[in-house]
């Protein structure tokens, strides 16, 4: 709480004193081209140099600061896109036939910078924020280039035409990586491997949040944790390869079982948690026999007949994850221990 109190703190320092500021340095800049008439990349250089050391220098001392950066390194863009336009407007008001590369010239500089940019955005803004991050750039890159184009009041693939498109096309080639290496991590991340389902971080996460939820509503809850009979004769029999594809079948078998509202996640080498929101203990027994009962009628390639035992759970006031887990492990081993090819569900008088 006390961390986050302290995050507003700093955007708040970020947005009432360093946009306006940049803003100042931008016109200040803005000025000095109109004056000297100077045109050229030397101010932008210069500008970034600027940040990137005093950003390297608040990150040296304060190594939680790097979830602000993004927030920075947006803000400037802003202001160098502003800082563009103006440069552009100057270039107009000078009249000045040197300076109709600039703008193409300095976005190419610029480009190299957006991806940079866009890395820390994707690294640190939500996926909302990110996404509408990414609609601004773009359509500031656009809205200059159409007024570059109307300046230049030719629409011709031309040197500058060419030079703008080598800019979006960077930019949106470096988005398109980042969110697909983005998206690829979190699915390896979520997702197991071999199965294809929720890996056990992922179920537990989801369980953490299910509990809050069903104690917030006052919703039922339960959780089914599964496991196979004798697995080990099954890779002893034949082999390890043939045990992994037993275990993508029945994970494909028992997701088709289970409702769309469910989820299943695998909870270790051949035990898998069932997530029930939103049941009671009585859904939970009948969910867990139909998911027995699919298994054991199925005929597996090689391995033909397999069953797995079943403990059941249901979330009760006051329980904390760890309690509902261990109750549920408990239902588990009194299946596997009265005969196997069973669901057990948690009893209260149960030895814990
Ligand atoms: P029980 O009925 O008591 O559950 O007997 P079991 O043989 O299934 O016993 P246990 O649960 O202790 O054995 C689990 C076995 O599952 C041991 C391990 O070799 C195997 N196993 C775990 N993960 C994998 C995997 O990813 N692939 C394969 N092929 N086997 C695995
Ligand atoms: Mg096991
Ligand atoms: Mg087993």
């Amino acid at each position: 709480m006390q961390e986050k109190k302290e995050i507003m703190r700093r955007h708040r320092l970020i947005v009432l004193i360093g946009f306006p500021l940049g803003v100042i340095i931008a016109f200040l800049f803005a000025i000095d081209t109109i004056k000297d008439g100077i045109q050229g990349q030397s101010g932008l250089t210069f500008l970034f140099s600027i940040e990137l050391f005093i950003l390297a220098v608040i990150v040296f001392f304060k190594p939680d600061f790097i979830p602000n950066l993004s927030l920075i390194f947006s803000y400037s863009t802003v202001i160098f896109l502003f800082w563009l336009t103006i440069s552009n407007i100057n270039i107009a008001y000078h009249d000045s036939t040197y300076g109709r590369h600039f703008i193409g010239d300095s976005l190419n500089g610029l480009m190299g910078w957006i991806t940079i940019i866009f890395i820390f955005t994707y690294l640190s803004l939500s996926r909302k924020k990110n996404f509408i991050f990414t609609i601004a750039t773009f359509g500031g890159l656009l809205a200059i280039a159409t007024y570059h184009f109307m300046y230049l009041g030719t629409f011709e693939i031309s040197y500058y035409i060419s030079r703008w498109l080598n800019t979006i096309i960077g930019v949106g080639t470096a988005i398109l990586l980042i969110n697909r290496i983005g998206n690829l991590q979190t699915h390896y991340a979520t997702y197991d491997s071999l199965t294809g389902l929720l890996n056990r971080k992922a179920i537990t996460q989801l369980l953490e949040q299910e509990m809050g939820r069903s104690e917030r509503y006052n919703r039922p809850l339960s959780i089914i944790i599964y496991d196979i009979d004798h697995f080990k004769n099954i890779n002893d029999t034949y082999g390890h390869p043939s045990g992994d594809e037993v275990l993508k079948s029945m994970s494909d078998l028992v997701n088709k079982t289970i409702r769309k509202e469910d989820f299943l996640g695998r909870w270790g080498g051949e035990e898998f948690l069932i997530l029930l929101p939103d049941t009671g203990k009585e859904s939970a027994k009948f969910l867990a026999e139909r998911v027995r009962v699919a298994i054991e009628e199925y005929q597996f390639e090689k391995v033909k007949h397999l069953t797995a035992s079943f403990g059941v759970a249901t979330n009760q006031i006051g329980w904390t994850q760890e309690n509902l887990l261990l109750y549920t492990d408990n239902a588990l081993y009194e299946a596997k221990h009265s005969g196997r090819n069973r669901v057990t569900s948690y009893c209260a008088n149960q030895k814990l």
